[in-house]
């Protein structure tokens, strides 16, 4: 009888590790985003990765009951980690386009966005995307963006001397402001963020592509991504997304 109870003890506790060690409910999934693209992704005084895409991804794991390690990487490294499994999702105002669409498996889309030039605050020279190219300036840009598609549909190739591909959105002001570059292609709320936070810019004519953000996670996953868009409807629906929303952009 007590050799039974012994056994009965023994059994509980290996019962208890195995969930401790993720047999429980509690999945964490593994998020990837690139932190210098505020007011979506990017870091407090503390150095935690905070905004509106961290706010999004937490409510939809809140809803599904997952934990979340938000990953800071590289923009254009974030979809062939997903490929690997080193990510579960991705959030990282990436635009959705049928190029990524092959390799990804995109949520329905969450936030409507648009390129546009910055130019310093001084700049007074007639710019315009038709009319860099004519001109030889030099534009700045984040890798593997759509705001480097830009500039490649411009000079009509990635690697023109005249486009400079920077790894993080912040070092593309910081060629801007320094006059290493005469134009930065980003997206507009982007944009708009970092003239308020460094000054000297801005935004030149009016945004020249139409663009929606969209949630990633591994082509083939389709569990997950159902889960996602359930959330992401409830959360447009039950006023979740309306206050993640106000928080990041006022009214
Ligand atoms: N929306 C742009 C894209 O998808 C930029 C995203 C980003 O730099 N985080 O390419």
């Amino acid at each position: 009888m007590a050799k039974g109870f012994a056994l009965l003890g023994v059994i509980l506790l290996v019962c208890a590790a195995l969930a401790g060690c993720g047999g429980s409910k509690q999945e964490v999934l593994r998020v990837g985003t690139e932190a210098t693209f505020p007011p979506f992704e990017t870091t407090d005084e503390n150095d935690n990765i905070v905004g509106f895409d961290i706010d999004l991804i937490k409510k939809i794991a809140e809803y599904n009951e997952w934990e979340l390690e938000i990953v800071h990487m590289d923009f254009h490294v974030l979809i062939e980690e997903l490929s690997t499994d080193k990510i579960d999702i991705v959030i990282a105002a990436m635009t959705i386009d049928e190029e990524r669409a092959e390799k990804v498996l995109f949520s329905e889309p969450y936030f409507d966005a648009y390129q546009c030039l910055v130019v310093r605050e001084d700049e007074d020279r007639d710019i315009t995307v038709d009319n860099i190219a004519e001109q030889g300036l030099i534009i700045a840009v984040q890798m593997g963006t759509t705001g480097s598609f830009a500039a490649e549909d411009i000079y009509g190739n990635a690697d023109h001397p005249n486009i400079k591909q920077l790894k993080r959105a912040n070092e593309a002001f910081m060629e801007l402001k320094s006059n290493r570059a005469d134009v930065v292609i980003i997206d507009k709320p982007v944009a708009e963020n970092y003239i308020r936070h460094l000054g000297g810019m801005k935004i030149l004519g009016q945004p020249f592509t139409n663009e929606q953000y969209g949630i990633a996670v591994k082509k083939g996953n389709t569990e997950l991504m159902d889960k996602i868009n359930s959330a992401l409807a409830k959360m447009k629906d039950n006023g979740d997304y309306d206050a993640i929303f106000k928080k990041w952009f006022g009214e």
